[in-house]
């Protein structure tokens, strides 16, 4: 586990392209803290980390979104899920099995549904700009 705070969104995308170095395929990120805490910042910064230049946003509607990247990455954001079934609407094993790379935002809204999850961030607010980033 590691536990460290940055104080601003600038320090948070450093730490996300770090921490995009001990990523490889098939891994599976869950991304939690509440809204506003900086996910999809963070998600931003590993994207980079990987090579993946473009527009990264909450896949909040569409609940994923494919980023083209060798290995692939997909953005998931289950926080307007209803029910866990409808986890296999979206087709999630085609990510829980995948060789891409899969960040999940709101990854409780599965409930017991296996994810598959290989590296767990919480993202806690400690101030205006200021956010604990726990790792495991
Ligand atoms: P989420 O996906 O968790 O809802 P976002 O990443 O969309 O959150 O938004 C995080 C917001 O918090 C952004 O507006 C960002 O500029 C701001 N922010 C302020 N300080 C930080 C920090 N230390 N790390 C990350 N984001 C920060
Ligand atoms: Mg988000």
């Amino acid at each position: 586990m590691t536990e460290i705070t940055t104080n601003s969104e600038q320090e948070t995308l450093n730490w996300a392209l770090s921490f995009a170095k001990n990523l490889k395929p098939g891994d599976i990120i869950a991304l939690e803290g509440d809204l506003g805490a900086g996910k999809t910042t963070l998600c931003k910064g590993i994207c980079k980390g990987l090579g993946f230049n473009g527009m990264v946003n909450s896949p909040s509607y569409s609940i994923v979104h494919e980023y083209p990247n060798k290995p692939p990455i997909y953005h998931l954001d289950l926080y307007r899920l209803k029910k866990t079934d409808d986890l296999y609407d979206i087709g999630i094993e085609l990510f829980t099995f995948s060789k891409g790379i899969t960040f999940i935002e709101w990854p409780q809204m599965a409930g017991n549904f296996p994810l598959n999850i290989t590296h767990s961030i919480k993202i806690k607010i400690a101030g205006e700009n200021d956010r604990v980033i726990i790792s495991t």
